[in-house]
């Protein structure tokens, strides 16, 4: 089946469910057996039967299933944010003395959980230069058992070489773990370029609207049970209903994602002719530095992506953002909406260093017209130029 036959049709059963179209949600904790053999078998779980409401629902295996036949995984587990996901894949793989290889550019609270909780259980972490490629096996230690990435980077867009960085790993017997939020299940395909675990922050597009936190973690044959083994030790689950919202998300991810796409180009094509603009940050742009790995391995582009300013004041920036009317302003994206917040990679890095001109912004395309978002950017372009012109 093609991939938009798949996300309509994985993890549904009407003719299980009275008809109905879509799995219903099972509000569950207890779950009773009828005969002690019962009882104990149940106990002898595999992780995928209802057991405890703890260990899954009907309504999560539904969505696990379809988050696996999407990405193309062997299978997937549900959490209950992007950041367990993380939080879990690294666990599964990872015990004090071992040695961690994480992207300099990765999601910042990955960074965090790396220097905080895995530092203070003996896990030594090196950060790594998103351009690394092959070369990434000069850092490879014999106790490195985990190389993470995350392509593009989050707020600076690097894309990374997947199928070098995975290569040299798997020739060391580590890991690979990759963020792959930003294309989605559907844009990148991280199985096919070697990467052993995907991760998914499903807040963001699968759930697609802004009303639901969750994570999941897909796997191969050989890395899926590490992995739900530790979901289900740290015992983070999901709730049904945020489960019930991400399957109901990810049967219009992909007519979402090509009307992100389309937004998100024009935006950045505008953009880029603006005197306000040093750079755009997104490897859909032909001119963009990662444009050629990024046609050489992903399907398409999301809708999230950088702008360095020129040099311009703190206060010329708040009068731009405070006053626009269709971005908001706020952490998260992969909604319905368009967003913008200003970032600030440079004080983030320690294995490369970015300086730029001025301010990077990372905008979201939501699905409004694009007419109307540039308009309110043109306008905040106005305050930008009269407050700076001011100070
Ligand atoms: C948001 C995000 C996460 C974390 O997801 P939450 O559901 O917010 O915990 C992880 N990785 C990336 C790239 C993200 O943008």
């Amino acid at each position: 089946m093609k991939q938009d036959t798949v996300l309509v049709t994985a993890g549904r059963d009407p003719e299980r469910n009275h008809g109905v179209v879509n799995p219903p949600v099972y509000h569950a904790s207890t779950i009773v057996f009828p005969t002690v053999a019962a009882l104990e078998n149940a106990g002898k779980r595999d992780f995928h039967k209802t057991y405890y409401g703890r260990n899954g629902t009907p309504t999560t295996f539904a969505l696990e299933d379809a988050v696996a036949a999407a990405e193309g995984a062997y299978r997937s587990t549900a959490v209950a944010s992007g950041k367990a996901a993380i939080c879990t894949a690294l666990l599964a793989f990872l015990k004090p003395g071992d040695h961690l290889l994480l992207v300099d550019s990765c999601y910042g609270p990955t960074r965090a959980f790396a220097k905080g909780m895995l530092a203070n259980f003996g896990i030594e972490t090196t950060f790594f230069d998103p351009m690394i490629g092959a070369g990434i096996a000069d850092l490879i230690r014999p106790e490195t058992k985990v190389v993470f990435t995350e392509s593009p980077g989050s707020q600076t867009f690097e894309v990374q070489d997947i199928p070098a960085i995975a290569a040299a790993a798997k020739a060391a017997g580590a890991v690979t773990i990759m963020d792959n939020t930003w294309a989605s299940p559907l844009y990148f395909k991280p199985f096919d370029h070697g990467v052993d675990v995907s991760v998914q922050a499903g807040t963001k597009y699968v759930v697609g609207h802004s009303d639901a936190m969750l994570g999941i973690v897909s796997a191969t044959e050989a890395t899926h049970d590490a992995i739900r083994r530790t979901a289900v030790e740290l015992g983070g689950c999901p709730g049904p209903d945020d489960c019930y919202l991400a399957l109901r998300g990810l049967r219009t991810l992909s007519v979402r994602l090509v009307r992100h796409q389309e937004n998100a180009l024009r935006l950045a094509r505008w953009l880029q002719q603006r005197p306000e603009v040093s750079e755009v940050l997104y490897p859909a742009l032909p001119d963009d530095p990662g444009h050629t790995l990024w046609k050489r391995d992903f399907l398409g582009a999301s809708g999230l992506f950088g702008v360095v300013l020129n040099k311009y004041s703190k206060d010329a920036l708040a009068a731009m953002l405070d006053g626009l009317e269709l971005f908001g302003m706020g952490y998260s994206w992969g909604g319905y909406e368009s967003l913008i917040i200003p970032t600030h990679p440079e004080s983030i890095r320690t294995a490369t260093r970015w300086e730029k001109p001025g301010p990077t912004l990372r905008i979201h395309a939501g699905l409004e017209d694009p007419d109307d978002l540039i308009a309110d950017l043109e306008r905040g372009f106005g305050r930008l130029a009269a407050t700076d012109a001011d100070t």
